[in-house]
């Protein structure tokens, strides 16, 4: 619209000459109302400022309604008409107030006293330039009259203060607004200089100077609608946190004032410029008008004012920074995240207190050397790599390393770097150091912890696990490397006869031995309680002449203040070849160590795969033991018991067979253990009960009620239902509780555990008969016999395997059978198989016997059979007598 009202301008000097001064003023009319009507709109969009804006457009109005009033009273232009020269006054005043009224009253005091001062420079040196440049010619031209006089100045001195309210609003609107101010201040310039062409064009014919006026006032207006527009308004309130708004906009418009070219310079410039042009003016034309030397005189006395505020104020910035630049420096000092600063070779130029005095006193200065020359030599390259590294990536953007300490040994320093080579007032690498000695020495410690036993100092498992993945790592096609695994045997014993600290001298004293067995090379580990593993070196048979040197070191006996401690070893040995695993290697090895120590004591099973074959058919027989009953597999035997006198059967111990669909029938020793450890022993004990029960109540009597012997585990003692199982199945099946005898094996049977001891009352008072199976096997002792409250002992078939030829074994059976006797424990020998047992037994004068000379375990028919046949009477030599399972 500007552009085609210009355009507009530029035809009139096409048109006659009467015609042009009307056509103008009719365009500069279009051009205001429309600059009136754009400004208010823009003002009511930006709702903290709109009320300024609107002002400038009322301003705006005011000068269109001033015009064309001036025009109703005076229609004759020419001369210094006093109407028409005082038209603008009003509204350049109104517009001077509506442009500050944009700044709003925290910005404008925030100026403080230099922007008044700065402000009010300009306005003098715009009205001494007006003085010089218009009124003083115009005057001297047309000589007016006091009246046309006073317009002039009044009108000379309000665009001035037009001009100035548009330099204090640049100077105060801060950065936001720079762009506003500076199209304000433009538009008020145009506006101003066109108000003053325009008193010079009057004095004449409408011609270039008027146009040029007219044009300059269609332009400012745009300008005006322009920073309207364009006006982003003052920062968004903050709510109830005003001050600290009010105080950043205070701060905000001080740096403005500091830093603005318009508001440092622009005043000076105009300051000069009307000085020398006054001064030219007084040499070319004559006197000066009074009203411009009293503005030079204020003029002169401002700048003076004007360089005092400037000085006191940067009296007060100074001291501002020197105290900022003070406390920043103490908290620097005070940091204990030191400092560094590089250069970009790398050379320290400034370094934190806590880094470079230590280096200092160490003789070792950081300040001018390159850092990598003062970090410890094995840091050298990692620091330089990190510093090369343009994004300083280390884990997490850190890096590591050493300096020197005030006592000449290193402190571990932790550094992120913040590249400020781009800042031009900075220019470095700036190192934020933080001294991580203390923390790396804890985790030195920790680590140390985690991969050492703390009672043998030895590695633990972790650090075998690590070493042996190295080791697998490193194997080939041949092995070249065993592992070997100690269960230490004796060590619960020791535990129990001296306590536990024998046990760990005891273990201390075995990481020692076999520490110095095996060769340097080779890693000595405690990985569990009782276990040991040994990575040893060697090709051919040469892991197992270690593992043989290590068993006989460990076998012999540990002394200790308490007494000797006899431990003994099994050796599980697994070749590490390429292709296995860690896991795979450990199974290996704990599958042979398991072998070798069922072999017996002191034994070295190197892993063959037939051992995985066993536990492969452990795991089967443990899954198809589920629901093994409930298919109909389980069975149960029946082995005679007979009275040695009277030579008859007085009693069966029902045996349970199951019957696999794939290996056959399986020996209880086989499956038990599984039952016991797949947690289904309690399950398959009822069922033994029940069916054992229930068959023996129909068994043929023949005078003599046959005594029922069951057997029962260890793990279904402890669970302690074993008295509720036994008189369910005593009610259920209606078989006299005084007929059963309850079997328990040796570990079952000590006294330990009152709960246990409770059990065994319960079943006696019961009526119920207990009998300690298997004594003279493992750890059975007299002590038992006299401790426990049984009815019954039988004696282990494997002390009886030796009774005929072992004077010992004689001897142990002997004691048992008087101690029997004394104590009206029935005795059973257990497993006699040759005649000269059974003659070794009934001289002792044991009174029962089991075994496969009398009877192997049979079938119920062929039990019944037998009860039935001789009125149940059993002895070797009495043909077909003898049945088999
Ligand atoms: P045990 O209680 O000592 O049972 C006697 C074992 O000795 C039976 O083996 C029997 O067959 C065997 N035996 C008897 N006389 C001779 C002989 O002259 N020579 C030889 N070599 N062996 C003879 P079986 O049936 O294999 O039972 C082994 C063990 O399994 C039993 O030892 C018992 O502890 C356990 N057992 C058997 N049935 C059950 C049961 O139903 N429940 C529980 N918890 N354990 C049972
Ligand atoms: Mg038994």
């Amino acid at each position: 619209m500007a552009v085609l009202l210009l355009l507009a301008l530029c035809g009139v000097a096409l048109l006659p000459a009467d015609l042009r001064r009307p056509v103008a003023d009719a365009v500069v009319l279009v051009a205001a109302v429309l600059a009136a009507v754009g400004v208010a709109r823009a003002g009511r969009r930006t709702c903290r400022v709109g009320r300024g804006w609107r002002l400038v457009a009322l301003a705006i109005a005011l000068g269109v309604a001033a015009t064309v009033a001036a025009e109703v009273v005076s229609p004759h232009p020419g001369g210094a008409d006093p109407a028409r020269t005082a038209a603008s006054v009003l509204p350049h005043l109104v517009g001077a107030c509506a442009v500050l009224s944009l700044l709003g009253r925290t910005r404008l005091r925030a100026g403080g006293v230099r922007l008044l001062v700065e402000s009010t420079l300009f306005c003098t040196a715009a009205f001494v330039l007006a003085q010089v440049l218009v009124v003083g010619p115009l005057v001297r031209e047309l000589s007016p009259g006091p009246a046309s006089r006073w317009a002039l100045e009044a009108s000379c001195l309000a665009a001035t203060l037009l001009l100035g309210s548009g330099l204090t609003f640049v100077a105060a609107a801060g950065h936001r607004r720079r762009t506003t101010g500076a199209t304000t201040l433009a538009g008020l310039g145009a506006l101003a200089v066109s108000s003053c062409l325009g008193l010079v064009g009057s004095a004449g014919a409408f011609g270039p100077v008027s146009l040029t006026g007219r044009a300059l006032t269609v332009v400012g207006l745009a300008l005006l609608c322009l920073a309207a527009a364009g006006d982003p308004g003052e920062r968004p309130h903050q709510g109830p946190a005003a001050p600290d708004a009010t105080a950043d906009a205070a701060g905000e418009g001080r740096l403005v004032l500091g830093i603005t070219l318009a508001g440092q310079l622009l005043p000076h410039a105009v300051m000069l410029t009307a000085a020398v042009s006054l001064l030219a003016s007084s040499f070319l034309v004559g006197t000066p008008t009074p009203a411009a030397l009293v503005a030079v005189a204020l003029g002169l006395l401002l700048t003076a004012v004007h360089r005092a505020v400037v000085v006191g104020e940067e009296v007060r910035f100074a001291g501002r920074l020197a105290r900022s630049e003070a406390w920043f420096r103490n908290l620097v000092r005070a940091s204990s995240d030191a400092v560094l600063v590089l250069d970009d070779d790398r050379v320290v130029t400034w370094a934190a207190p806590a880094l470079a005095d230590p280096a200092e006193a160490a003789g070792r200065p950081l300040l001018g050397r390159p850092v990598t020359d003062r970090v410890h030599p094995q840091d050298v390259e990692t620091v330089r790599a990190w510093l090369a590294d343009g994004d300083h990536r280390g884990p997490g953007g850190l890096c590591s390393f050493r300096l020197p300490a005030a006592d000449g040994s290193w402190r571990a320093w932790e550094a992120g770097v913040t590249d400020l080579r781009s800042d031009p007032s900075v220019g470095a690498l700036v190192l934020h150091c933080r001294d991580v000695t203390v923390r790396l020495h804890a985790e030195d410690q920790l680590r140390s912890l985690a991969y050492a036993d703390p009672v043998t100092r030895l590695p633990n498992r972790a650090a075998h696990v690590m070493a042996l993945t190295e080791e697998l790592a490193a194997a080939g096609d041949q092995p070249a490397v065993s592992l070997l695994l100690f269960e230490v045997e004796g060590l619960d014993d020791a535990r129990e006869n001296m306590g536990r600290h024998v046990v760990d001298l005891a273990l201390v004293e075995v990481g020692r031995r076999l520490r110095a067995t095996v060769r340097a090379e080779d890693l000595v580990a405690r990985v569990g309680a009782e276990v040991f593993a040994v990575l040893a070196h060697g090709e051919g048979d040469e892991p197992d002449r270690v593992a043989a040197r290590c068993l006989t070191v460990v076998e012999q006996p540990v002394v200790t203040e308490l007494g000797l401690v006899d431990l003994s070893a099994a050796v599980g040995l697994v070749p590490l070849v390429a292709g296995l695993t860690v896991d795979t290697v450990q199974d290996r090895a704990e599958l042979a160590v398991r072998a070798a120590g069922l072999a017996g004591p002191g034994q070295v099973q190197r892993y063959v795969p037939t051992l995985g074959a066993a536990r492969d058919r452990r795991e089967r027989l443990r899954a198809d033991l589920v629901g093994a009953r409930a298919r109909g597999e389980l069975t149960l035997v029946w082995q005679p018991v007979v009275d040695l006198t009277a030579q008859r059967v007085t009693g069966v111990e029902a045996l349970v067979r199951w019957q696999h669909p794939e290996f056959g029938e399986l020996e209880p020793e086989e499956f038990i253990p599984l039952a016991e450890r797949a947690g289904l022993v309690g399950d398959l004990q009822r069922w033994v009960f029940a069916e054992a029960m229930t068959a023996a109540a129909a068994l043929p009597e023949h005078g003599v009620p046959l005594q029922l012997g069951v057997n029962v585990s260890p793990v279904h003692v402890a669970s302690g239902t074993l008295v509720r199982d036994v008189a369910g199945a005593l009610r259920a099946s209606g078989f006299p509780a005084q007929r059963l005898v309850v079997e328990l094996t040796g570990s079952a049977a000590p006294v330990e555990g009152a709960a246990v001891a409770a059990d065994h009352a319960a079943l006696r008072l019961m009526g119920v008969h207990l009998a300690l199976d298997d004594f003279g096997a493992g750890s059975s002792s007299l002590v038992q016999l006299t401790g426990t409250p049984v009815d019954v002992v039988k004696l282990d078939r494997g002390l009886l395997a030796r009774v005929d030829k072992d004077r010992q074994a004689r001897a142990l059976c002997a004691s048992v059978v008087g101690i029997g006797r004394d104590l009206g424990i029935d005795v059973v020998a257990v497993g006699i198989e040759t005649p000269s047992q059974l003659t070794a037994l009934r001289a002792m004068g044991c009174a029962y016997a089991q075994g496969f000379l009398l009877s192997r375990p049979l079938t119920l028919p062929a039990l019944v059979a037998l009860l039935d046949g001789d009125g149940g009477h059993l002895w070797p030599g009495q043909v077909g007598r003898v049945g088999t399972a």
